[in-house]
């Protein structure tokens, strides 16, 4: 029998608000008991439902601010007008424990993510465990539906949200792979045909072990 040892997969996915990222991103974790979230720090306050320390880690101003300064962030960006920041130390503690890690992030997260790739020596943990999927709406219109239908946020938020939305969709270039959600079930079958086909990328065997079964 053969058993291979891979490295562990880090996926980046990032959409415009009413995309349909959560729902695809929270199908994924279920299916698959072999990738976890992240859990990003935040300043924004816990929606109806939200647990600290599963759906974010909540914080102060004054805390996010205090661990920027301390480098403790992997990347961080004001999104929407709340701090958003993944922590190092907790994406290479999943890591190190052999799960995939999926990261639900903005574009600049990701593009800060981008040029520390290519930023020298000391990322040499994440250079080949990188993969990155932007998710685009069908149109505009449909992601103006999409945000009135969910009843999540007033007008005024649906307006920016748009606008912001109009600016991320011009950043599916830098990502390796784009699904437009159009059809909920086609594009939950590319998303996890995409993690599966990562998943068996050759380079990232570290191991093999030949036995008799
Ligand atoms: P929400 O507040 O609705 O949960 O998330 C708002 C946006 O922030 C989403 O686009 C989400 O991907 C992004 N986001 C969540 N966590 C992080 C993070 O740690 N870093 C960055 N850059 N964006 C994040």
């Amino acid at each position: 029998m053969i058993t291979l040892k891979r490295k562990p997969l880090l996926m980046i996915v990032s959409a415009p608000s009413g995309a349909g990222k959560t729902t695809l991103c929270d199908r994924l974790v279920a299916e698959f008991d072999c990738i976890t979230y992240s859990v990003s720090c935040t300043t924004r306050a816990p929606r109806e439902g939200e647990i600290d320390g599963v759906s974010y880690h909540f914080l102060s101003q004054e805390t996010f601010e205090a661990r920027q300064a301390n480098g403790d962030f992997l990347e961080h960006a004001v999104v929407h007008g709340n701090h958003y920041g993944t922590l190092k130390a907790s994406v290479q503690a999943s890591l190190e424990s052999g799960q995939d890690v999926l990261m639900d992030i903005d574009v600049q997260g990701a593009q800060q993510i981008r040029a520390y790739l290519e930023s020298g020596p000391d990322n040499e943990w994440i250079r080949d465990i990188y993969c990155d999927v932007f998710i685009a709406p069908p149109s505009m219109e449909d992601l103006q539906l999409r945000l009135w239908g969910r009843g999540k946020d007033d007008e005024a938020v649906i307006r920016r949200r748009l606008e912001r939305a109009r600016e991320e969709l011009t950043c599916w270039v830098d990502y390796q792979y784009v699904i437009v959600n159009d059809r909920l079930e086609e594009s939950y079958a590319t998303l996890r045909s995409i993690l599966l086909a990562e998943r068996h990328k050759a380079h990232r065997i570290v191991s093999t072990s030949i036995s008799k079964r």
